[in-house]
């Protein structure tokens, strides 16, 4: 009989319950947080940060506390623990076996992966990754080996690749030089941290086009700023700002979700707007007169990539397309792939245990044409079968 060493599961964030009643809870969706739990936050977008309103001793990257707080003042006095990169996570430290580290994950400054090794298995949850060739990223993504992988899936279909970032900067480029030059201003509707960043680079290092930014892109740019990331923009409600943008010829960067015309457009109507996500890839966005696919998470080829570096032997999905990418996973990797969802009660042990995988043939390769190659093998399921999550801990 073979005990348990350790089980996770998805309810309201990603949760690991160890022996001794110790448990892991990464980006909680709620501010009630167990009491024996130790919190992780990976980055600072808010559908990842809830619990750091609440919960005293979070650790996160010292950017990620800088841009959570640029963005809400949580009530009372909240202690965050800054963690470096690469650096173990002191806590739960009556296990002995157990290291924890954030490494970098390429998504937006401060963005973090959680690697757990406990018992001499290594288990890497992605959380939200990025592209290649983001200008704005500080600490560029670390990929490691691991046993057992827990994929984000926000774009985990084949039909949501979309083509090179350098195209898509082009592609920004040539419009907003055609708009520029009828003396209009050029709106983006971006995602406040990581796209709207991204967007001020590219037109600080290629063009002399003066960026402006919304009430909430500026804040969340000067900590950027402040970690290093040179970004030269005037705020939308400054009187240099008013001022560019009553000239024309400005870029003006707001957030995605805004759906209320800002003052500023109301002032100066004079404009050509753009959204900009990934999702311009697949949807026509009528409201707007351009969409560009510039993202800051990592397209389906990309994940594909990252998988290959990892070369897990099991995949867990999780955020978003969670079900296509664990079945494109299956069919074209040749390795089990499990969807992640959310669970309403607490699983038990059984539930969460029995996981039935198969030990992929051999190593793969980033070689995209091994990868190719890889589609016609047969899935093989014979003695390598492995039954239980704990079988798998407790295999050589
Ligand atoms: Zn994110």
């Amino acid at each position: 009989m073979v005990s348990t060493i350790y089980k996770f599961y998805y309810k309201n964030g990603l949760q690991f319950d160890f022996p001794n009643n110790q448990r892991l809870l990464i980006d909680g969706k709620s501010s009630k947080v167990p009491l024996n739990a130790q919190t992780i936050v990976t980055h600072a977008h808010s559908d990842h940060f809830t619990f750091m309103y609440s919960t005293p001793n979070t650790r996160a990257t010292q950017e990620t506390i800088d841009l959570f707080l640029c963005q809400k003042k949580p009530s009372g006095s909240i202690k965050f623990e800054p963690v470096n990169f690469n650096e173990k996570v002191e806590f739960l430290s009556s296990l002995d076996d157990l290291d924890i580290r954030l490494i970098p994950s390429g998504h937006i400054l401060g963005s973090a992966s959680v690697l757990i090794s406990y018992k001499s298995k290594n288990i890497l949850f992605t959380s939200d990754i990025g592209g290649k060739g983001q200008l704005t990223v500080k600490d560029s993504m670390k990929v490691p080996k691991a046993d057992i992988l827990i994929i984000e899936a926000t774009f985990g279909s084949p039909e949501l690749s979309f083509p090179s970032r350098e195209e898509i900067s082009m592609d920004i480029l040539k419009w907003s030089a055609d708009v520029v030059k009828e003396k209009r201003n050029v709106v983006f509707f971006a995602g406040k941290i990581g796209s709207a960043q991204e967007l001020i680079k590219m037109y600080n290092n290629l063009t002399n086009l003066r960026v402006i930014t919304h009430g909430e892109v500026t804040p969340v740019s000067e900590v950027y700023q402040k970690h290093g990331i040179k970004l030269e923009f005037f705020d939308s409600k400054s009187e240099e700002g008013r001022e560019i943008l009553r000239d024309g010829e400005a870029i003006v960067i707001q957030p995605r979700g805004k759906k209320m015309v800002p003052f500023f457009i109301k002032e100066h109507v004079n404009c050509r707007s753009a959204i900009v996500t990934g999702m311009a890839s697949r949807f026509q966005y009528k409201d707007f007169d351009a969409a560009f696919p510039l993202s800051s998470h990592a397209n389906y080829a990309e994940l594909v990539d990252y998988i290959n570096t990892v070369s897990p032997e099991i995949i867990f999905t999780m955020y978003g397309l969670e079900k296509k990418l664990a079945n494109a996973i299956t069919n074209e990797l040749k390795i089990e792939a499990i969807p992640l969802r959310e669970k309403k009660e607490e699983p038990n042990i059984q539930q969460t245990t029995k996981i039935s995988y198969v030990k992929k043939e051999k190593s793969l390769t980033r070689d995209q044409q091994d990868f190719n190659q890889k589609k016609d093998l047969p899935l093989k399921k014979d003695s390598k079968k492995v039954t239980t999550l704990d079988d798998f801990f407790s295999k050589e």
